[in-house]
């Protein structure tokens, strides 16, 4: 039977294809929502919705003037690690740089041992909590990449505890098989990418571990000519191409993002021209990560403004890692990308929604219109920007996916 959710005093819709246009959403006031067996039948004014046939034997739940919002995407995550670097974390409020504190040995390396030792059971075990909390915070879909085992067993061991932890909850989660860094100590690079294309890429694709392979390009991680290696093997096995590009040093990455029709480049703080326009020209969408500046104590921020006003679709995304945005809280990034990236409020909602979708390459969620997912945030509060303004503490009424609430709180007096 259908359900029609009614007393909704602001309906958010993003544009499906306008994310780098003024106004990129809509605000449907007095709104209510149709949803059966788990999308959306009807979305839009109260008067017109309960006009629908379908509305007639629905089921009703009222929201009682709360605003709701579609359910938030983040597209970027390494949430799935074992053990923690809050050393490390201690280390930079000294004065220490993430690169000194590297070259000793810390850094990504440091997250290489706590997981091999885990087992897939341990892995969902520290993660599983860390996934509640984005889903109470709002968030619904979770990109979730490996890279931090640096050998393929446990880059596999990675994703198979990202697999079981999408059975667990009722989040969507996505895998994405990441070539990080080449391992300590490793002499033969050209081997390294050869074994992670044949038995991390491949093995993946096939087992069903991973939608998309993402690569870090970077000085410090893998060139451009070999980035182009992981990128055919990628496309070979028919996974979706991600990039962690421009984030320490501007050297071609957003423009090889462009010409791989990558479906985002992630990071981006050192992006200049003609990087941003060749990312705008072939729709690769431009994913920020404020959580890393806030959370590394480091200049600079990327620039949101700067991107879209080259045409750029920006999403926002976590970057959630134990090293540089140990950051659940994709609301927390929103309203950091309004308040250090230059997005507005409206875009920043277009960012961890319809962007995050469409960094993923998925049509089905990020809006709120029929055919679509139902996942959807209710916000305890009259004006959804509230989400956004409450910030670290987003006041979040329930998270409901595919139509079902997942984590509701005590009902509370909306003001
Ligand atoms: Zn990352």
């Amino acid at each position: 039977m259908p359900t029609l959710f009614v007393g909704i005093s602001e309906l958010v819709q993003p544009h499906a294809d306008e994310g780098n246009s003024k106004e990129p959403i809509d605000v449907i006031t007095d709104a209510a929502l149709l949803v059966d067996g788990g999308t959306v039948l009807a979305a839009g004014e109260r008067v017109a919705v309960e006009k629908n046939p379908r509305a007639v034997h629905a089921s009703v739940i009222d929201f009682d003037g709360r605003a709701v919002v579609p359910g938030l995407v983040d597209s970027h995550t390494h949430v799935v690690f074992a053990g923690e670097r809050i050393d490390e974390f201690s280390r930079r409020a000294r004065g220490e740089t993430y690169e000194e504190i590297a070259r000793a040995g810390g850094g990504i390396l440091r997250s290489i041992e706590p997981l091999r030792v885990a087992s897939v059971d341990d892995l969902v075990l520290q993660s599983l909590p860390r996934l509640k909390k984005m889903l109470a915070h709002g968030t619904t879909t979770v990109e979730v990449k490996s890279g931090y085992g640096m050998a393929p067993e446990l880059e596999l061991k990675q994703l198979r505890a990202a697999k079981a932890l999408a059975a667990m909850t009722p989040a969507s989660i996505f895998g994405t098989a990441l070539a990080h860094v080449v391992p300590p100590g490793c002499t033969n690079r050209r081997q390294y990418i050869n074994e992670f294309c044949h038995q991390v890429i491949a093995q993946a694709a096939r087992q069903k571990l991973a939608s998309y392979c993402d690569v870090f390009v970077e000085d410090i991680a893998f060139s451009l000519a070999e980035t182009r290696i992981f990128a055919n093997a990628a496309r070979e096995h028919g996974l979706g191409l991600k990039l962690h590009v421009d984030q320490l040093t501007d050297h071609g990455g957003a423009a090889l993002a462009a010409e791989l029709g990558a479906l985002s480049a992630d990071h981006l703080e050192m992006t200049r021209e003609p990087g941003r326009m060749l990312l705008a020209k072939a729709h690769v969408v431009a994913t920020i990560l404020p959580g890393c500046a806030l959370f590394l104590g480091k200049d600079p921020w990327p620039n949101g403004r700067a991107l879209r006003d080259s045409g750029c679709e920006v999403a926002v995304a976590t970057d959630c890692n134990p090293g540089s945005s140990m950051l659940v809280d994709l609301c927390s990034c929103a309203a950091m990308a309004a308040t250090r990236c230059g997005l507005s409020l409206e875009e920043a909602l277009w960012a961890t929604t319809r962007g995050g979708a469409k960094a993923l390459g998925l049509n089905d969620r990020g809006r709120l219109v029929q055919g679509e997912r139902a996942d959807f945030v209710v916000v305890d509060h009259h004006d959804w920007r509230a989400l956004f303004y409450n910030l670290g503490d987003g006041p979040v009424h329930g998270t409901y996916i595919a139509g079902t609430a997942s984590s509701l709180k005590s009902p509370s007096t909306c003001p």
